[in-house]
């Protein structure tokens, strides 16, 4: 019986775990989504307060990503997401560096120790691999690949004194890069 008991223990921790892990992470690309990133941002933000270390965050939208599905189908919608999210892993992964998919097409990138320069040059970076990769887009206005515009706001200490308040800047510069014609990256 007590091997029984063991085993079905085992069997239950491992559910547990894989459960855990299923409520963090999207199902659609596997990266965190947007309840683990609110978690994490919390901890980094306290942690960036802490040690006055600085502290980035990107907000990260497809562009046109309405068109795209209507002119390849939600699938194919589906696959385009994916390799977005294959890019913004291999581009986004030092230690600490958290990507999630927050909403449908768009990504929060959280950037502990960086400021606002190396965001932009990690940014830009992203924009060159997703030109690179070339994914058609040839009902887009902007470009004839899949392409991204980029908000960045760095952590100030003095004047915010919540995350939300970093989320809301990095927002209005993502805001910004659209209104500025997209496939660019503001701050
Ligand atoms: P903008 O450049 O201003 O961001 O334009 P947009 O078309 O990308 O933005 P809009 O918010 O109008 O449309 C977002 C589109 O993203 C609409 C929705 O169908 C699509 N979308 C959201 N989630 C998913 C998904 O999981 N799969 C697919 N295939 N499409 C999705
Ligand atoms: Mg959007
Ligand atoms: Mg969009």
């Amino acid at each position: 019986l007590a091997e029984l008991v063991e085993a079905r223990t085992t069997e239950l921790s491992t559910a547990n775990r894989r459960l855990e892990e299923l409520s963090r992470s999207d199902p659609l690309t596997g990266l965190a989504n947007r309840r683990h990133f609110d978690e994490l941002k919390d901890i980094e933000f306290r942690r960036a307060l802490r040690l006055g270390h600085p502290l980035s965050v990107l907000m990260c939208d497809l562009d046109c990503f309405k068109l795209y599905n209507d002119t390849y189908g939600h699938a194919l919608g589906d696959q385009c997401l994916q390799a977005v999210a294959t890019t913004l892993s291999r581009v986004f992964a030092r230690a600490g560096e958290l990507v999630a998919r927050i909403g449908g097409e768009e990504f929060a990138v959280l950037l502990p120790g960086a400021d606002v320069l190396a965001a932009r040059t990690a940014a830009e970076w992203l924009r060159q691999e997703l030109a690179v990769l070339a994914i058609d887009h040839s009902s887009s206005p902007v470009a004839a690949y899949v392409t991204l515009s980029i908000g960045i706001a760095q952590f100030e200490p003095e004047t915010m004194d919540h995350f939300d308040l970093l989320m809301l800047r990095a927002d209005q510069a993502l805001y910004r890069a659209k209104h500025l014609g997209r496939d660019r990256v503001a701050v």
